[in-house]
């Protein structure tokens, strides 16, 4: 509809102006014309010695005078000497044209009506620089009022034909973009029942083909994060399900069992340690789905080494049960944009493995230096190390490589799954390797934060 209706005002307007010019310049060359022919008869009786009827009747039949419908000739005071219309001369002729030209104008009126046009000049007569008359000449043409009529009556078929063409081409147009736009619709709604593998074709290559494109895209990446979300369910209630399982058959047994004080204070702590279990397992699932929600711009200048102290101080305790030692190496430390929370969370994980899957008597380096452009964490245990096989895995959620290992120190498997998440979503990047039986070592780099480019 809005193609139809602007190119219906465009040619409107095409319309009414090529009418509008054309009519200007059948005007402007019969002014020209007609005003030059009254000149020229104006001359031909202000040449006379004697002007009268019949002088003037001879002078003007000099004249070529065709197209002219009427010629009248009067003296100084509107009384025709001359009339090609009407042969008893000496009557007043008061036509507006004949009045203008006795005050000295030339003068040209034309009118258009029903096909025919009616062009009328006037000019004054100076004999010897006195106005002895003037000279007024009438056309009435049918001929040129004919062309402009068919030429308008050819713009407007013309007009016509084209705005039916754009009609046409319109609703074509239209019926092919909404059958796509159509089907775009339907795959929203399949997939919103959904049906995430659902994919829409659109074929051609254009706009909706892009659209189709990235809707496909979108579904792709719904599919990924729906998998993801019900995997992360399904395992959580898998790791939920065993210290639950767990405290039932402990206390099931308790209950059921003849057993001495002795036993039941072990299977009540027992008890305890699995609820401990399930307590850092949900604080660490919360803190996994904050850090997801966590908007992206929320940041401030820290630097790393005073965060590296603060775990060291907390974990020094743990580090003492393993008799492990920790060396700090601060002394290149430089800032970088993070939340002092954030990174808090990324050494303490890391720290806290260091030291749970460390040999007993060894150690963990830690230090910060500056590379290029980079700060660099770097954390070095004297631990059992990870297999190889497990390397690509030790980020994933709930993974861990000794299971009973793991277990039996309290881990969960999330650790490193959350560290991820805060290295990548701060521009940093993290890397491990490992040899077994000797140790592990995690390189996380962040951009350094250049206090002089801030100022
Ligand atoms: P938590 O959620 O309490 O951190 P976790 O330590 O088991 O539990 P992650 O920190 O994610 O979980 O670590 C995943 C697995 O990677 C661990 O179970 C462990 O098997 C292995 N791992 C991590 N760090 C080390 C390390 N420094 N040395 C050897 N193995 C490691
Ligand atoms: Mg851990």
């Amino acid at each position: 509809m809005t193609y139809v209706v602007i190119t219906f005002l465009v040619l409107l307007f095409l319309n009414i102006y090529s009418s509008k010019i054309s009519q200007e310049l059948f005007y402007k060359s019969k002014q020209t014309s007609m005003i030059e022919h009254c000149l020229l008869a104006a001359s031909e009786i202000a040449e006379l010695d004697i002007v009268n009827s019949s002088t003037v009747a001879d002078a003007v039949s000099q004249i070529d005078s065709l197209g002219i419908t009427r010629m009248v000739i009067t003296d100084q005071s509107c009384v025709s000497i001359y009339d090609s219309a009407n042969q008893s001369y000496g009557s007043y002729i008061i036509f507006p044209e004949v009045i203008q030209a006795l005050d000295g104008n030339k003068v040209f009126s034309w009118n258009y009506h029903n096909g025919a046009m009616q062009s009328r000049a006037a000019t004054p007569i100076y004999s010897y620089g006195t106005l002895i008359g003037c000279v007024y000449m009438m056309e009435y043409d049918t001929e040129q009022g004919t062309l402009i009529q068919s030429l308008q009556k050819n713009t407007l078929w013309i007009t016509l034909v084209l705005e039916l063409a754009v009609i046409l081409f319109s609703f074509g147009f239209a019926q092919a973009f909404t059958r796509r736009l159509r089907r775009i619709m339907l795959s929203m709604r399949i997939i919103r029942e959904g049906e995430y593998s659902h994919k829409v074709i659109m074929g051609g290559n254009d706009e909706l083909t892009v659209l189709g494109d990235e809707f496909n895209d979108l579904a792709e990446k719904l599919q990924t994060s729906e998998q993801k979300r019900s995997n992360f369910v399904s395992d959580a209630s898998h790791e939920l399900k065993t210290p639950l399982a767990s405290i039932k058959l402990l206390s099931d047994s308790i209950l059921q069992n003849d057993m001495d004080i002795d036993t039941v204070r072990e299977f009540v702590g027992d008890i305890g340690n699995e609820a401990d279990r399930l307590n850092r397992m949900s604080q660490k699932l919360l803190s996994l789905s904050r850090i997801e929600t966590q908007a992206d711009s929320d940041c401030e200048i820290v630097y790393i080494g005073p965060t590296v102290e603060k775990v060291v101080r907390m974990l020094s305790a743990m580090a003492a049960n393993n008799n492990i030692r920790i060396i700090t190496d601060l002394t290149d430390d430089c800032p970088i944009l993070i939340l002092e929370d954030d990174l808090y969370q990324i050494i303490f994980n890391l720290v806290e493995n260091g030291i749970k899957y460390n040999m007993k008597d060894g150690s963990l380096t830690i230090s910060v230096h500056r590379q290029d452009d980079n700060a660099v964490l770097q954390i070095t245990d004297t631990g059992v190390g990870i297999p190889e096989d497990s390397l690509g895995h030790i980020f994933e959620r709930f993974y861990r490589v000794d299971k009973a290992r793991s277990r039996k120190s309290g881990g969960s498997g999330l650790g490193l799954a959350i560290v991820r998440i805060i290295v990548e979503r701060n521009r940093g990047q993290i890397q491990v390797a490992s040899t077994v039986g000797q140790g592990t070592t995690f390189t996380v780099t962040f951009p350094a934060f250049d206090m002089e480019d801030e100022v």
